[in-house]
């Protein structure tokens, strides 16, 4: 695969490490093994369990957990690198959940959970895949979340419902954000929220966990679930940090999971590139290669220009979010995830033009990415939420909701 026109941006030795060793455990996995998963609906354990293999899903667990103890700027170049490959947005998606639950798990599980569970996430034995946010009456308005977790002596008892959760089929655990003080009652919407670390077998052992895959027509090989709980026990050590405090835990890691949600959004958009270009300059109409004609070589460039732009954001924007004084991390990631998204998006549909017919068909991917990139533009935060928060937070426009 030619990497000239992406490897434009200058990175660390330890970035440069990250991407050569991703590349060769990504070389292993070819364009037909994502097709063959795309069409069977079936969970990408090979690639998954190799990643593990080689110590990549414990990136952002500290070392003496048994972690590599890297950072943002590490796993951006990581989530690109898996797009890229030609596993696209989906293939990110398929340990997005395992990398990112780390996180709060770092910061706020006790040192008994901690031990005992990182050493095997970083290794692969265990997987806490599984991230439990949205619920069919609160979406985007995540804080009017209905399911609740009410104390009964040492246990938590939790019952409602939850939508989309990704992953459950490929989870150990499940990372579940549930009320534990009533909204009416709470002093801020954000507070009486928390997270507890939900042992799924254990769950289904009780009799008290329903789960749904809802039919989808994009990441096929990444489920989505409905989830019901009832009366699901909790021993009170299933608590995640603190009571109530749940919903800020998840902020605390939040600019830095958008910025590398908007890296897989990058590498998505060089794969459906990659893919464009090779097809305008093979393909021959009318006497010459199709990219001859600027109708289909400007689209490319075009978002060439925008996925490039994306990307310079999403890198310094990781290698700034170290600096703890910057105040304006949250407007960089959102910026990154906006653009990134409508970069993808842009490249993938020149991609699919490019191709004409075979733009449709399932054997050139484009047809692929494209529903991917469309997906980008919804998850995990909608475009017009990320709007939302440029508007209000960032440019001080009155709040319309
Ligand atoms: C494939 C897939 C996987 C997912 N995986 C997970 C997962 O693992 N865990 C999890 O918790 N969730 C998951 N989700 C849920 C995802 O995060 C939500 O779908 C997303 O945040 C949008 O919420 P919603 O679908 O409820 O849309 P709604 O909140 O119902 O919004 C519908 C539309 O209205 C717009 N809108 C709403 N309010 C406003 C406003 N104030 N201003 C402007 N526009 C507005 C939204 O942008 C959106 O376009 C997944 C979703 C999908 C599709």
């Amino acid at each position: 695969m030619a990497h000239a026109w992406r490897d434009s941006i200058s990175l660390s030795d330890e970035q440069q490490l990250v991407r050569s060793s991703i590349r060769d455990v990504c070389s292993d996995f070819d364009a037909e093994y994502w097709r063959e998963k795309d069409r069977e609906e079936e969970y990408p354990s090979e690639f998954v369990d190799q990643l593990g293999e080689h110590g990549w899903l414990g990136i952002l667990i500290p070392e003496e957990y048994g972690g590599a103890g890297m950072g943002t700027p590490e796993v951006v170049v990581m989530m690109e690198e898996i797009a890229a490959s030609g596993g696209g947005f989906s293939a990110a998606q398929a340990i997005h959940g395992g990398i990112y639950n780390s996180v709060p798990l770092v910061k706020y599980a006790s040192e008994e959970q901690k031990s005992e569970l990182l050493p095997r996430v970083a290794r692969g034995e265990v997987a806490i895949q599984a991230f439990g946010l949205t619920e069919p009456n609160a979406g985007s308005n995540s804080t009017a979340m209905e399911t609740t977790a009410e104390k009964d002596g040492d246990e938590y008892v939790v019952n409602g419902q939850k939508i989309w959760i990704s992953r459950v089929d490929a989870s150990d655990y499940l990372v579940l954000m549930a009320r534990t003080t009533p909204l009416e009652e709470a002093d801020k919407r954000t507070r009486g929220i928390s997270m507890f670390l939900v042992d799924l077998e254990e769950a289904y052992d009780q009799d008290a966990l329903e789960i749904r895959q809802i039919p989808k027509t994009v990441s096929g090989f990444v489920h989505s679930y409905e989830m019901w709980f009832s009366d699901l026990r909790l021993p009170e050590e299933a608590l995640i940090g603190e009571e109530g405090e749940g919903f800020y835990q998840v902020l605390d890691g939040l600019n830095e999971e958008r910025l590398v949600i908007a890296a897989e959004c990058v590498g998505l958009g060089e794969a459906a590139l990659e893919r464009g270009i090779e097809y305008a300059n093979e393909r021959e109409v009318f006497g010459q290669p199709i990219g001859a004609n600027q109708g289909i070589q400007h689209p490319i460039a075009d978002a060439y220009a925008q996925v490039l732009a994306a990307k310079q954001l999403v890198y310094a924007g990781a290698e700034e979010l170290d600096d703890a004084d910057r105040k304006d991390a949250g407007a960089r990631a959102n910026v990154a995830k906006y653009l990134a998204a409508e970069a993808a998006f842009a490249a993938a549909d020149a991609a699919v033009q490019t191709h004409g017919g075979f733009g449709v068909a399932r054997e050139y991917d484009v047809e692929r990415y494209f529903r991917e990139a469309r997906l980008t533009r919804i998850v995990p935060i909608s475009q017009q939420l990320a709007l939302n928060y440029l508007g209000e937070t960032v440019l001080g426009l009155p709040r319309s909701y």
